[in-house]
């Protein structure tokens, strides 16, 4: 099988252990998979088991998380870890009603256990294997439940390895917006490959079932409020900050902005008010303390 021969040797992909499967998956969420290579072989050196995330301090998996953004998701692994510990005596369950009641794991998530690590003949589809489906099975466009059908019937008989296949076809080949018709492995057997190819030259280009949709163009990342969170949390990796300091730890001029970013973190359980200071939850003391009142923010630098 092609992907036997080409798929390429992740860590994550030469371990069943659910727990890792689980990191692996949260941290691919949104993050491309050159970066998470290194950071989830860091992350499993200092947390090996789904019991020592669970009973981390919720700073020092922040901490961790540190370079990957998105850091509610590290909140998330701790609270589903947490909820293994409690619910299942630290292991995770093999079946999608307990996974899918656990917090944080929502369908995809509970299917990718299911099939990475349990190796259960079902597919985990995400937006590449969606993508697939509809291009290279279906040749047409699915709604979500269609494309999760077609791609459980077809992978049944060795869900694992199709699962890994039909991802790894998504990335470098059948990308959103330039798929790599040419050199695709499964360019013979793709239904849209195939429609397109029997057209008669000249004719209207056959539509693409899976064609991304048309966005405006995005803001700058540094103008997001994600890049300013995003500072601000750097900061609190490295030392609790006074309130006085949050604007210049979010790198804005804007003191109003950087007191929602901030009471968001805190809203969020990424942050807590300590003493006066703003600080990492659960670093040093254990205690939480309500957010400061209004007069006490000050305005930013500038
Ligand atoms: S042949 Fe093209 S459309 Fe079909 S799976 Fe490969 S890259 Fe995607």
């Amino acid at each position: 099988m092609w992907f036997a021969a080409h798929g390429r040797d992740l860590p994550w992909r030469r371990t069943r252990d659910p727990y890792r499967i689980l990191v692996s998956e949260v941290m691919a969420q949104q993050t491309q998979i050159t970066r998470v290579e290194p950071a989830y072989l860091a992350f499993i050196e200092r947390f090996p088991t789904l019991e020592a995330l669970a009973a981390a301090p919720t700073a020092a998996v922040l901490e961790q998380w540190r370079g990957l953004g998105y850091n509610r998701r590290a909140l998330n692994l701790q609270r589903t870890c947490r909820a293994v510990v409690e619910r299942h005596g630290g292991r995770l369950p093999d079946t999608l009603d307990a996974l899918l009641a656990l917090p944080g794991i929502g369908p995809y998530t509970a299917r990718a256990l299911l099939v990475f690590a349990f190796e259960q003949p079902v597919a985990a589809v995400d937006v590449n294997v969606g993508r697939v489906v509809q291009r290279a099975l279906a040749g047409a466009p699915l709604p979500p439940r269609d494309r999760q059908a077609q791609a459980d019937a077809f992978n049944a008989p060795a869900p694992w390895a199709t699962t890994q296949a039909l991802m790894e076809l998504g990335a470098p080949y059948c990308t959103a917006r330039r798929p790599a018709c040419a050199d695709c492995p499964v360019r013979d057997m793709c239904a849209w490959n195939r429609a397109r190819s029997e057209l008669v030259a000249g004719t209207a280009e056959w539509p693409d079932p899976a064609a991304p949709p048309t966005r405006p163009p995005a803001p700058r990342f540094t103008d997001t409020d994600r890049y300013h969170r995003g500072r601000l949390l750097d900061a609190l990796r490295t030392a609790p900050i006074s309130a006085e300091q949050v604007p210049g730890a979010a790198q804005t001029n804007d003191a109003a902005r950087a007191r929602r970013l901030a009471d968001a973190l805190v809203s969020e359980g990424l942050a807590q008010w300590w003493q006066g200071t703003l600080t990492l939850p659960e670093r040093g003391e254990h205690r939480v303390e309500a957010p400061l009142p209004e007069g006490s923010w000050v305005e930013g630098p500038g």
